[in-house]
């Protein structure tokens, strides 16, 4: 689905210049499970925001599927956003005064060809939640319900940057099954960052990235499910 040559991308000029991608070359087929792991800084988040469409690199080659994404404008590119891609991220970014269903009915009410929001958050297990707001919900249920409004416009890309950042492990494991059932029953392509190296078990593909490359990447043989993995 994405592929990926020799991209680069430098922030700032002068004395605060950063080079925070210095040529990565990647390809990942469709409906895969991919987790990046790497040090704080060494252009996990940067990589992800770039193929996803909020962010565009300096320089070097970005095709999803047969489109050029390195080709496109801004108005392009928020089309490609708006259709193809959902975030979630470390915080959940939910809107306080709307229910978790209102929540997720913001996306369905402007996607092409949308789930029911309801059945979005019956996907996530929270069929019982509908009408809680975000602050009569528990952490996990607040990323579940983030993870129910980013899968509702059937995205073919799932991009997440550190779901379980913000969770107790054992929650952020509930979190890890829903993204990894989202992969196998709707065939999302899914990448996630994390700092959780065991999560590795369960992707197809693992990223090591280190000071703005990809240092390894290793093909799972055999993906474990959430549960088998010995956290
Ligand atoms: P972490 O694990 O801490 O989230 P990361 O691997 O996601 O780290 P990035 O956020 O991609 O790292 O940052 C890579 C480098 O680029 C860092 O050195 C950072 O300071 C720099 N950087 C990121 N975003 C910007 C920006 N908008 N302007 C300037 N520099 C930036
Ligand atoms: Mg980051």
């Amino acid at each position: 689905a994405f592929a990926m040559q020799g991209l680069t991308k430098v922030f700032g000029s002068g004395p605060s210049r950063v080079e925070a991608l210095r040529g990565v070359d990647l390809t990942v087929p469709a409906a895969e499970l991919v987790v990046l792991l790497g040090p704080s800084g060494s252009g996990k988040s940067t990589l992800l925001n770039i193929l996803g469409g909020l962010d565009s690199a300096t320089s070097g080659s970005l095709f999803y599927f047969n489109q050029d994404l390195g080709g496109m404008d801004e108005s392009e590119l928020t089309q490609y956003r708006r259709q193809h891609i959902g975030f979630v991220f470390q915080f959940y970014n939910l809107m306080p005064s709307l229910t978790a269903l209102e929540n997720v009915q913001l996306v369905t009410e402007i996607a092409e060809n949308p789930m029911d929001a309801a059945e979005a958050l019956a996907m996530v297990g929270l069929e019982n939640r509908q009408d809680h707001f975000p602050a009569q919900l528990s952490g996990g249920e607040q990323q579940r319900v983030a993870i129910a409004r980013a899968i509702a416009k059937r995205p073919r890309v799932l991009f997440c940057d550190e779901p379980t950042g913000a969770l107790d492990s054992k929650t952020g494991r509930t979190v890890l099954n829903v993204l990894q059932e989202v992969n196998r029953e709707l065939g999302t392509t899914i990448f996630i960052v994390t700092h959780a190296a065991s999560t590795a078990a369960m992707a197809h593909r693992v990223i090591h990235f280190a000071d703005g490359r990809i240092s390894k990447e290793v093909e799972n043989q055999h993906v474990l499910s959430a549960a088998e993995i010995d956290w």
